[in-house]
């Protein structure tokens, strides 16, 4: 990239490939006039407005700027309205590899790094979201069953994806705001925990994506991951996998997007000295049959007794062997796949997920209600061609199992079971699923569940879940 350097900015670079308008174009070389007005020019170089007007016309920012903006950000010295508009900039223009990285560590040290005890291997997995993608409640037992330790930050819903913390909660007593000291102490003793972020976690990432959720400016890769990675980053990490989903479910609906964030998270992650790989993984159907939260805690107990989909095994040993193989506690991914494979059989991964449980103060075993049960049926024969995923999703919220303001309860017990998947033969009057729904909201969602499934006469060949791995 061609760059000048200018007059008494030891450090600020700006491309003049990527400078463009009027005041690109009249800016001489050696000599910048805004300079002038803004005082010394080390003050000048960190002035918000200006750092600004640098993103704006596509320069590439220093450490010191990204580190002015966040920690300004944080402190409260510089308002929304700046940050705002610097993420547009960002969204518009972007940022290159390594003002990513810097934007990751600069939000990660805006609240607390958590304390790994010496020797341990502390590793985690973040999914992009998905439509019944319960792996983190099946990998992080796994995982620790393995001598790994799993510090796991986790989320809530977003969209019409469920959230890992609203399924837990189905289970009652189950805590998921656990303290920074909790979370140490559990991860040593039991070697896995699911929490929530507290405040101390990344505060930056909080602030700035509230923001970016009213400013139009979500969808941007360095933001995305920068917000993913400042988060699972200050868990001390010697290994991290990304779950990167595609398909009609997912936040990436093209695998050429999905691809280029999962390129820019693993990036991110190896400049920052974490080994990283990322997966790609199909999203256009629900992973699993279940979809929803009590209903998705069932079906991983399901499946950590062996008997399990074998769509969500498939993702789920393909995640862990990541972790195993970058850690070195494998050497192969086959290996990997029947050291993990070992702790389903010998049920010893489902009594670590109840230990876990017991741990943030819940009871694996306890009753879960489930709401009653209807289904809707096929109208026609001929072959599941595709499914609207998200179209599930929205009718899980709908059903009252996710939130469309962020005061709504969830009903834990409300969800679907996927009795069909894309390239199933059906016939007329075949049920396709089963709605657990508790009121009349219920009625009105079969029509919008019949249509997100599409029937076809054309025989149509199953999706393949682990489409690319990036490293
Ligand atoms: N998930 C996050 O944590 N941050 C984003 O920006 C998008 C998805």
């Amino acid at each position: 990239m061609e760059s000048i350097a200018i007059a008494g900015m030891g450090r600020s670079i700006i491309s003049r490939r990527a400078l463009s308008g009027d005041f690109a174009r009249t800016l001489p070389e050696k000599y910048n006039p805004f300079m002038e007005n803004l005082g010394t020019p080390a003050a000048a170089a960190l002035n918000p407005s200006f750092i600004i007007a640098r993103k704006r016309d596509g320069a590439e920012l220093t450490r010191d700027e990204i580190n002015c903006m966040i920690s300004g950000f944080t402190a409260g010295t510089i308002p929304d309205y700046q940050i705002s508009a610097w993420a547009m900039a960002i969204f518009l223009r972007g940022m290159s590899p390594g003002e990513t990285a810097i934007l990751t560590d600069s939000m990660l040290r805006s609240g607390t790094l958590i304390t790994k005890p010496p020797g341990a291997v502390w590793v985690d997995k973040h999914s992009t979201g998905g439509i019944g993608d319960k792996v983190s409640l099946l990998l992080a037992p796994l995982l620790a069953c393995c001598e790994l330790q799993v510090p796991m930050i986790s989320g809530r819903g977003l969209g019409a994806t469920g959230g890992t913390l609203d399924k837990l909660e189905s289970i009652p007593g189950f805590r998921t705001d656990l303290s920074i000291d909790e979370l140490q102490r559990i991860t040593a003793r039991v070697g896995c925990v699911i929490s929530g972020a507290s405040e101390e976690i990344a505060p930056a990432d909080k602030r700035l994506y509230a923001l970016r959720d009213v400013t139009a400016t979500v969808a941007s890769i360095p933001l995305i991951t920068a917000s993913i990675m400042s988060k699972k980053l200050a868990e001390n990490l010697s290994a991290l996998t990304l779950d990167v989903k595609y398909g009609s479910g997912a936040f990436m609906k093209r695998i050429e997007d999905a691809e280029r964030l999962a390129t820019s998270l693993v990036e991110t992650g190896k400049r920052m000295g974490v080994q990283t790989s990322a997966l790609i993984t199909d999203m256009n159907q629900p992973l699993g049959r279940m979809v929803g939260n009590a209903v998705e805690v069932d079906e991983t107990i399901t499946a950590l007794q062996g008997q399990g989909p074998a769509d969500l095994l498939e993702v789920t040993l393909a995640l862990g062997a990541e972790l195993m193989v970058l850690t070195g506690r494998a050497v192969s991914h086959t290996d990997a796949k029947s050291q993990l494979l070992i702790h389903v059989t010998s049920g010893r991964a489902l009594q670590k997920l109840a230990e876990m449980v017991e741990a943030q103060g819940g009871d694996l075993w306890a009753p879960r209600a489930v709401a009653p049960r209807q289904w809707i049926a096929s109208r026609r024969s001929g072959f599941v061609q595709c499914i609207d995923t998200e179209k599930l999703g929205q009718i899980v919220i709908e059903l009252g199992g996710g939130r469309r303001f962020v005061s709504d309860k969830i009903d834990h017990s409300v969800g679907l079971e996927m009795l069909v998947r894309i390239g199933d033969r059906v016939s007329v009057n075949q049920p396709l699923v089963h709605v657990f729904a508790n009121s009349e909201a219920s009625r009105g969602v079969h029509g919008v569940l019949d249509s997100a499934i599409v029937i076809g006469d054309a025989e149509v060949g199953p999706p393949t879940m682990i489409v690319r791995r990036i490293e």
